[in-house]
């Protein structure tokens, strides 16, 4: 018999801790009488296009304030527990100011942050940094040193 391929999803889900302190990772916005459309339903190509749904379906909000928490779903056939769900940890990346010296961490996903080291745009491979982590990340510069170099930037 052959099986179908392993494959790999992403997905957003909300932790929860009850109260002897056990972790489960919920879907997001499952309950029916509440939402229309469960949006922890929805499986992504890759961590990108699950940050940009968020995005497009205006959930930013509660992304932020409920803490999803982006998960990796492997559907291995040839696993007997048929697919896995994995929290997928950011990992930081301490990015030394190149004019002051100052060491500021970068939070990252894993994955989005080699996509961009093999030469996607910044903003394709991680569109959920702030613009000031970009260019932390871009130009090892600090806030304050390229408040300091261009003036404070007028946001809006
Ligand atoms: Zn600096």
């Amino acid at each position: 018999m052959i099986l179908p391929p392993k494959e790999v999803w992403y997905q957003y889900k909300q932790l929860l801790v009850d109260s002897e302190g056990t972790e489960r990772l919920i879907s997001v916005q499952a309950d029916p009488m509440v939402f229309e459309d469960c949006f922890g339903d929805n499986l992504f190509r890759s961590p990108q296009d699950a940050a940009q749904a968020v995005e497009d379906y205006g959930h930013e909000d509660e992304a932020a304030e409920d803490q999803w928490i982006l998960c990796a779903v492997t559907f291995d056939p040839e696993s007997r527990y048929g697919s896995m769900i994995n929290r997928i940890n950011n990992i930081t990346v301490n990015v030394d100011c190149q004019h002051c010296g100052k060491s500021c961490p970068v939070q990252v996903v894993p994955e989005q942050y080699s996509q961009w080291k093999q030469g996607i745009y910044i903003q394709d491979a991680m569109p959920q940094l702030s613009p000031d982590d970009r260019e932390l990340l871009m130009s090892r510069t600090c806030t304050a040193c390229w408040d300091e170099m261009f003036g404070p930037e007028d946001d809006e």
